[in-house]
């Protein structure tokens, strides 16, 4: 097996002279000035301390020199650990206890502030555009050649994205990285012909470990957006071949006039992850530039698992067969007995792409795994006879009324549909006789205001009367993670008092 940074060092020895990064304003780095910033940032990683299996923290910008970071730290055996951006104060310092890196790399003038809220023992250096920042200051470092690593040593520690209680780190090997990066690449038939469109933050799993794995080890050329932005990908459109997104970057694209057919000629592959794709940006996605989306699924502890294939049918609402030597199974939940296709139950995954355990927490990891080995992703979906996987949504959030499963999406999508509403989050209280029901919480669309009875009305015909929603609560927004992604359980909290019996004196 041959680990993410070895493969770099091939592509860079074909590849040399080619851009593995174009930012907006023009500026292009080679593979080999990559390269040789890695080499020297490895130095410079020794020079500050780091050993291998020590932990290097980065919460930076989105800077091409963070490639060479994340690159330097494999090189020297450390493990290297991405945070959100957007973190602030007492989340980064639950993140520095949980991991206690030997070293944190954050943005210039950040590393007081991190310092006084971080235990003993961590060092701090900075990263900023155009190669400033104390991380490219120090004088003494050598370059630094690579050390062995043990294909099962982990190579990097990711936090997941906190959308169902407090974020876990999720211990990724050099085997697991390197093993989803080749699937992947066989599957969407990635080479160094492509020019992708990287707009994905690169602290998470789709922007690092999908898009610049793929990347550095092919000799791809990345176009290296520091954020989403509908104007700069079109404009960048022809003479691109991929563009790997979120759901919100198709449906903010579709209301770009710009997006046309003619737009997108040289496009190859339109990939979407992270989140459900609805069946209706698919299909008017593929009305206006003839480009059926690749949607995958994957989540922060198993990287890719399943996606809808190159050659092939893309299926809308699915996230298409599992990827090839790894296995999926739909069990019956709270079991390890297998459904039969086209039942609705929890999905489990095993393969050389699942992760090692979850940093410090040894109960956590042996809750999440099967005594068989499979690990417990916490979805439920249902496998079509055609062994394509659909989503229906998570465990946590599904909701037992009267006894009877009740998934929350089937309901949103309908109650989206409304034109007096921009969006919904479904999700099950307390009652008194059923146990649970469903309450739909609603954004509206626009100013005007909208009637709760209207857009009952207008779904109770097509659901059966236990999937009904027994109220409807509207919000100025549905609280999100730092990921975007709805917190259920807030909303489960803010409503559950809905239907409880008032309390009756002694
Ligand atoms: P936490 O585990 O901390 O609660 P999280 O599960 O949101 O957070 P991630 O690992 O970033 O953290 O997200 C993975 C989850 O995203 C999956 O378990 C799944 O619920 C959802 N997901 C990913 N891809 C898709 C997809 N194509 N369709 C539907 N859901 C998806
Ligand atoms: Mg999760």
């Amino acid at each position: 097996m041959k680990t993410i940074h070895q493969l770099f060092e091939e592509a860079v020895a074909r590849h040399g002279d080619k851009a593995l990064t174009v930012e907006p304003d023009g500026r292009r780095l080679s593979y080999a000035a990559v390269h040789e910033l890695t080499e020297r940032l490895a130095g410079t990683l020794i020079a500050l301390g780091v050993r291998p299996g020590d932990r290097v923290a980065a919460k930076v910008e989105k800077l091409p020199e963070v490639i060479a970071l994340y690159l330097a730290t494999l090189r020297v055996g450390g493990i290297y650990l991405p945070l959100n951006t957007a973190y602030t104060g007492s989340e980064l310092q639950y993140f520095v206890e949980d991991a206690r890196p030997a070293l944190f790399v954050c943005s210039p003038g950040e590393e007081q502030e991190l310092a006084g809220r971080s235990p003993g023992g961590v060092s701090f250096a900075s990263m900023g555009p155009h190669r400033t920042g104390t991380l490219f200051a120090q004088e003494d470092a050598r370059p630094a050649p690579p050390v062995d690593v043990e294909p099962d040593a982990p190579a990097a520690i990711l936090y997941t994205s906190g959308t169902t209680g407090r974020s876990k780190g999720a211990v990724l090997t050099h085997r697991n990285l390197a093993s989803n990066c080749a699937t992947l690449t066989e599957a969407w038939e990635y080479t160094h012909d492509d020019v992708l469109i990287h707009a994905l933050p690169i602290f998470h799993i789709h922007g690092l470990f999908v898009a610049v794995n793929m990347s550095v080890t092919t000799g791809a050329t990345m176009h290296f957006l520091p954020k989403f932005d509908p104007q700069a990908i079109l404009d960048l459109m022809p003479g691109s071949t991929v563009l790997m997104g979120v759901p919100t970057f198709y449906t903010r694209l579709l209301r770009h006039p710009e997006l046309t057919a003619e737009r997108a000629r040289s496009m190859r592959l339109f990939v979407s992850g992270s989140a459900p794709l609805t069946a209706e940006t698919h299909h008017e996605w593929q009305a206006r530039t003839g480009h059926a989306i690749l949607e995958r699924y994957g989540m922060t502890e198993t990287g890719m698992m399943c996606s809808n294939p190159y050659r092939g049918e893309r299926r809308a609402g699915t996230v298409g067969p599992a990827l090839p030597g790894i296995d999926i199974r739909v069990v019956e939940r709270g079991t390890n007995t297998q459904l039969p296709a086209g039942e609705v139950g929890s999905i489990q995954v095993s393969g050389p792409n699942v992760f090692r355990e979850y940093w410090n927490k040894p109960e956590k990891t042996a809750e999440e795994f099967t005594g068989d080995g499979y690990f417990i992703t916490g979805d439920l979906g249902v496998i079509g006879d055609d062994g394509y996987l659909s989503i229906v949504g998570r465990d946590k959030d599904l909701i037992i009324s009267g006894g009877y499963n009740i998934y929350p999406k089937e309901i949103e999508e309908l109650i989206d549909e409304h034109p007096s509403v921009r969006e919904s989050a479904v999700v099950g209280v307390p009652h008194p006789d059923l146990g649970e029901v469903p309450i739909a919480v609603v954004v509206p669309e626009g100013a005007a205001p909208a009637d709760p009875e209207e857009i009952l009305e207008a779904v109770r015909p097509r659901l059966a009367r236990f999937k009904q929603p027994r109220a409807v609560e509207f919000a100025a927004e549905l609280p999100r993670n730092v990921m975007g992604k709805v917190q259920k359980a807030a909303l489960r909290q803010d409503h559950a008092g809905l239907f409880q019996q008032a309390p009756t004196g002694p």
